[in-house]
């Protein structure tokens, strides 16, 4: 906090597309999409003009025992992404399915049937939680226990930070939790179990393993099963832990680690808070001659994984408003179904539950994510992201620069030889991303690791500015940085 009071901030006054520009008139690159939020870019016309059509309505009106129509809209098109089966695309969909060898999400299992509006990514995943703890209670479980991975962010309200395990957000507030449990993540960069010396590659492609990150999930649940009786939920962030460093699984990880849940008869509960609306990218391409024609906007799809529980936020408004949802299944819908005297229902709610204008602005961003302009520049995004980062491999001071879809983490190293950390009072992750910010590119550290993760708009010029100006100020701050090799 001294730290933030004795230096003058950035004041934001306005963005269009990539960029922001602050109060001096200095503009910005918006190198992590305002924490991870926004898609199509700032002051996109699209979403502003649906906006202020559905503000001319009206802005809010209650969800407690009244509906509206852009909620009603949104709750349908949602549940059509999810399962890979919406109106626009559907027809299109089925014929390529047929025609492909390759499972589509559509005929995934469990469906998601129903959807439950919440406000941001913890109250959705609190939403899933008390879900899945009281549907585990009604299914005759005494106490209802939850697994989830080492370093996962779930968010910032008690249920959320309980399913976390970051200690340094979390130990504080130890004596408010309750008690889940921590698995091994897979981080491939650090893993005890990777035998590989480091490589100028992503470390998952170079990996030496037995997938005994996976075996101790297995025997997890194994053991849970003879000591208290079997685990209610898993609970994962799909394909790349966020908060914890963007931390990237193995291909093959989720599918594996789905089919053990399955198998102990758990719920999945899937945290799409980052990782939901296209952000890992538009998956394995169907064939050569129809790549992507069908995409999945979802994580578990990528492994043709369907969640029970699925929690949505960050980019659901493409960023422009607060706004979450958790889908879940009919299952969990009856189990929460009765006469008003049985009290059975779902005692949660939020006053802006249903925001009309968020609803407004989420429908506008859908219609986009499935035009072909919006395929194309996303898949462009990925490929120049790819190619610009492969620059930063000379760097003596990065020790692994991962990349899943649109999304990309360097990690900062001593010496990228041995792997060896910066401390973190060293702050080598906040001094880069203050002289990228010099420089005219924001973004925010999470420790060592730097986040890039830019709009859907962002240019392949833009990304080459991005990673070049990361690329100088690792070379500013760090001294290791020329002797690579
Ligand atoms: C950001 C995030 C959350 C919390 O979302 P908020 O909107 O900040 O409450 C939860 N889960 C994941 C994976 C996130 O990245």
């Amino acid at each position: 906090m001294r730290d933030w009071l004795a230096r003058e901030p950035i004041i934001i006054t306005s963005g269009k597309g990539a960029l922001l520009r602050d109060v001096n008139g200095k503009e910005y690159l918006d190198a992590n999409s305002s924490i991870w939020t926004n898609l199509h870019g700032h002051g996109d016309p699209r979403i502003d003009a649906a906006i202020q059509r559905q503000l001319k309505k009206i802005a809010h009106s209650s969800a407690l025992g009244l509906a509206n129509e852009p909620a009603s809209l949104l709750a349908e098109k949602l549940i059509a992404a999810a399962n890979s089966d919406d109106a626009e695309c559907g027809t299109r969909n089925a014929k390529l399915a047929n025609a492909s060898s390759i499972p589509r999400a559509s005929r995934l299992t469990p469906h998601l049937t129903k959807v439950f509006f919440s406000d941001d990514g913890s109250t959705a995943m609190e939403v899933a939680l008390k879900l899945a703890y009281e549907f585990a209670r009604r299914q005759g479980q005494k106490r209802p226990r939850f697994l989830s991975l080492e370093g996962a962010y779930h968010g910032d309200t008690i249920g959320a930070v309980s399913l976390g395990h970051i200690d340094r957000f979390h130990k504080a507030y130890a004596g408010l939790l309750f008690k889940t449990d921590a698995v091994k993540a897979p981080y491939c960069y650090r893993c005890p179990f990777n035998r590989a010396k480091p490589q100028r590659a992503d470390a998952r492609e170079y990996r030496k393993c037995k997938w005994e990150c996976v075996d101790a999930i297995e025997q997890k649940f194994a053991q849970q099963k003879r000591k208290r009786g079997p685990y209610s939920a898993m609970v994962i962030e799909p394909l790349i832990q966020g908060a914890a460093g963007m931390i990237p699984q193995p291909a093959g990880w989720l599918r594996r680690v789905a089919e053990i849940v399955r198998d102990h008869r758990a719920q999945l509960i899937a945290d799409e808070v980052l990782t939901g609306f296209g952000r890992t990218g538009l998956g394995p391409p169907l064939s050569s001659e129809t790549p992507h024609a069908s995409p999945s906007l979802f994580a578990c799809h990528h492994e043709n994984v369907q969640p029970d529980f699925l929690a949505l936020a960050k980019g659901m408004t493409a960023g422009y408003l607060p706004m979450a949802a958790t889908l879940v299944t009919q299952a969990v819908f009856d189990a929460f179904l009765g006469e008003y005297s049985e009290f059975k229902t779902f005692f949660h709610g939020h006053s802006f539950t249903a925001n009309q204008l968020g609803s407004a602005a989420a429908l506008a961003s859908l219609e986009l994510l499935h035009t072909r302009s919006s395929l194309r520049a996303r898949v462009q995004l990925e490929q120049s992201l790819r190619d610009q980062l492969q620059t930063l491999w000379p760097l003596g001071n990065v020790g692994d620069v991962r990349q899943v879809g649109l999304i990309a983490g360097v990690e900062l190293v001593k010496n990228w030889k041995t792997r060896e950390s910066f401390d973190l009072r060293e702050q080598a992750g906040l001094r880069v991303c203050e002289a990228m910010a010099r420089r005219g590119v924001l973004t925010r550290p999470i420790g060592n690791v730097i986040v890039v993760m830019p709009p859907y708009c962002t240019t392949a010029g833009q990304i080459e500015k991005i990673v070049s100006v990361l690329r100088q100020s690792i070379g500013d701050v760090l001294a290791e940085s020329q002797d690579a090799r």
